[in-house]
């Protein structure tokens, strides 16, 4: 089949000679690296370890059983630390004037912000004070409902500091979703802001706060930060001015002493497999595995400014732009606004402004701006740029390509970086200077893990070095989640019930004739075709090269004879007609892209297609309506335009 073809003969892009020369990481230490964590992990993580500041030192290193029905996840056990004090205190003496966080308001015309360190820590002892004053201690829970604002980054910082659990839920959910997680994690607090500007409109955070805390404990308060201003209803003993108060606050705040297990913060699941799972990240294995990825696999180097365009409402906005960043003294952008506002070259006007030398987005953002043309990259200077990275889904080689040559002029190296939510930190990503890329593949596992790929069935492992199959994990890494809060059993059979001994990703993927991952969609997404197994991410990154399509999603249905079917949801370009003629033409490009057994046979025009506010397609739903069987559709409270999916179920093909 083509994907193997794709896979063994795929161009391999190396990093420019100036690049290798100057990265923390070669290929030679790669190997030297890697073969001394999976040999050797206590020695190997007891001096990673070492990159955080302890206030008691860990003598143990790992303490993990994978063993289903008794599953137990430590790190560092006994060492005590604190991850605020990791990440702003220790950096004052050298780094006490360099801009920790540069703030790109949503307006492009409002002066951006420059946040040095000592002001992040006064900030942050300012606002960890406040909490204090509200009763906030040790191991409560604060729910933060913020938008890309430096005050995101200082709450999380300010419960860190006093030892408090931080549950982020992101400012487009609904005051419904807001008010589950509150009331599943327990908050004693949630932190919102009066409205969020975005691309020009605002969201009216408070009154959606409002709204959730009818559901909620009379007890929760809520602090407000008066971000823009805007007119809100106020509730005189439970909401609270936290600006006003900040202003009033010690400009010190001592830092609590945690051990490395207890939690850093919960975070809920984006919901595209099924109701969302708070997941448990611990603050002593977290940090370190955030702070060392944030390094490796951007080679992130003093005096880089680093991008990472996720919301901190996602796990990658908490690893990749506050932890990992803050942990390294690096300076970090966060940016309140959106990519095609005012137009679709705004990401390349901010790399430009800054000077950003990486630059980390998701496919979908990738995708939307290939669709808009070369001119809004080409506008603008991004000489500054050094690597490219992405995140959140296969990214299909079509964009891939153009993310290289028009965006990085095809010298900035792209680290394509698988994880999840319950990773904590990248597991399969490139590191940049050691190892040469493959468009659409994550390539190799970093440092301490050991992937392994399954018979789906048998749960057989695949010892040769081509394989396809189910992806699990065959050991413990210290940014692994810890379990699921409030629920250790449903941590257990997510996770740990399926393939025994071993982490299951939930992931389908296939490692090719040099040992490269390539991720090929969720398991559930995996079709079998007449006895043929495809990931659906093949064919969708078929669908996508031809010129008139924008996107694609693939699922299977049940189909009489060849037991799956393979049902198509296409969204055109713009202006492109949707025509008999077309949609038999993209039945013959499939055909020659990937082969006969991968011709789709029902192609679905979808004028939009149901998103998870993180941008990640929800294949389940469209399931449900390829099997036509659309009158339970789940949870889809995290859906951001729950409107497509009636345009969806109204024009379906498979009537049967
Ligand atoms: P939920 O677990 O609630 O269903 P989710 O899995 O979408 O939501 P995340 O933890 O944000 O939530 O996403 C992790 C998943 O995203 C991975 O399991 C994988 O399917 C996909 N993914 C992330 N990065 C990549 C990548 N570089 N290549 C391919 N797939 C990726
Ligand atoms: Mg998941």
């Amino acid at each position: 089949m083509n994907a193997e073809v794709q896979s063994a003969a795929a161009a391999l892009h190396t990093a420019p000679q100036e690049f290798i020369k100057n990265a923390h990481i070669d290929a030679a230490r790669y190997e030297e690296m890697y073969r001394a964590s999976v040999e050797d992990p206590d020695a190997f993580w007891a001096e990673h370890g070492r990159r955080l500041d302890w206030i008691k030192p860990f003598s143990k290193v790992r303490n993990a059983d994978f063993t289903f029905g008794q599953v137990s996840i430590k790190w560092f056990e006994d060492g005590t630390l604190n991850v605020a004090q990791n990440c702003v205190d220790r950096h004052l003496e050298t780094r006490g004037n360099q801009t920790a966080i540069i703030f790109e308001p949503d307006d492009p015309n409002a002066p951006a912000r420059h946040i040095t360190y000592a002001e992040l820590h006064e900030k942050v002892c300012r606002m960890a004070n406040v909490l204090r004053s509200q009763g906030v201690t040790k191991g409560d829970r604060v729910v933060i409902y913020l938008p890309m604002i430096p005050e995101a980054a200082y709450a999380m910082l300010a419960c860190a500091r006093i030892g408090a659990i931080h549950s982020i839920v992101f400012a487009g959910f609904s005051p419904d979703a807001l008010a589950n997680r509150i009331n599943d994690c327990g908050a004693k607090v949630v932190i919102t802001a009066d409205t969020a500007p975005r691309g020009g409109r605002r969201t009216a955070l408070k009154a959606n706060a409002d709204a959730a805390l009818l559901h909620c404990s009379d007890r929760v308060r809520c602090l407000v930060v008066k971000h823009t201003g805007d007119q809100t209803t106020w509730v005189e003993g439970r909401d609270v001015d936290v600006l006003a108060l900040m202003d009033h606050a010690a400009p010190d705040c001592p830092a609590e002493e945690v051990g490395a297990e207890d939690p850093l913060f919960i975070l809920y699941t984006s919901g595209s497999t099924g109701k969302p799972k708070g997941v448990v990240h611990s603050s002593g294995g977290y940090l370190a595995y955030a702070a060392m990825t944030h390094q490796y696999t951007f080679d992130y180097h003093d005096g880089d400014i680093f991008w990472c365009t996720a919301d901190v409402g996602w796990v990658t906005g908490h690893s990749y732009i506050v932890y990992g960043p803050l942990a390294n003294g690096a300076t970090t952008l966060m940016f309140e606004g959106v990519p095609t506002w005012p137009d679709a070259g705004r990401f390349w006007a901010v790399c430009e402004k800054h000077k950003v030398t990486q630059f980390y987005t998701a496919p979908t953002a990738i995708r939307a701006l290939m669709g808009q043309g070369n001119g809004f990259v080409e506008k603008h200077d991004l000489s500054s740029l050094r690597l490219l990275g992405t995140v959140g889904e296969p990214i299909n080689p079509e964009a891939w390509n153009w993310y290289n040559e028009v965006v990085g002029k095809g010298r900035c190296p792209i680290v394509d970086t698988w994880w999840q939510t319950e990773t904590g930190g990248h597991l399969i990503t490139p590191l940049p200077g050691a190892i040469p890329t493959k468009p659409g593949s994550a390539t190799k596992p970093f440092f301490g893990v050991r992937p392994v790929v399954l018979e789906p069935e048998s749960g057989k492992v695949i010892e040769a070095t081509e394989a396809e199959g189910v992806l699990c994990i065959g050991d413990s890494w210290p940014g692994q989640m810890r379990t699921v809060w409030g629920d250790h059993g449903r941590f257990e059979e997510t996770y740990f019930q399926q393939y025994k001994g071993y982490y299951f990703t939930g992931d389908g993927c296939r490692r090719d004739a040099d040992g490269y991952y390539w991720i090929t969609g969720r398991v559930d997404d995996v079709l079998n075709v007449s006895g043929h197994r495809m990931g659906t991410a093949e064919i969708e990154s078929a669908l996508v090269a031809h010129p008139q399509v924008a996107e694609a999603a693939v699922v299977g249905y049940p189909h009489d004879i060849k037991g799956q079917g393979i049902y198509a949801y296409v969204t055109l370009m713009n202006g492109v007609e949707a025509t008999e003629a077309l949609r038999k033409e993209l039945e013959a490009w499939v055909r020659t892209e990937i082969g006969p057994i991968a011709k789709p046979d029902l192609i679905q025009w979808a004028p939009g297609l149901p998103k998870t506010r993180s941008g990640k397609i929800m294949r389940r739903i469209l399931r449900k309506i390829a099997e036509n069987d659309y009158g339970a559709l789940g949870d889809t409270s995290t859906l951001a335009d729950p409107s497509v999916v009636d345009d969806l179920i109204e024009n379906r093909m498979n009537r049967a």
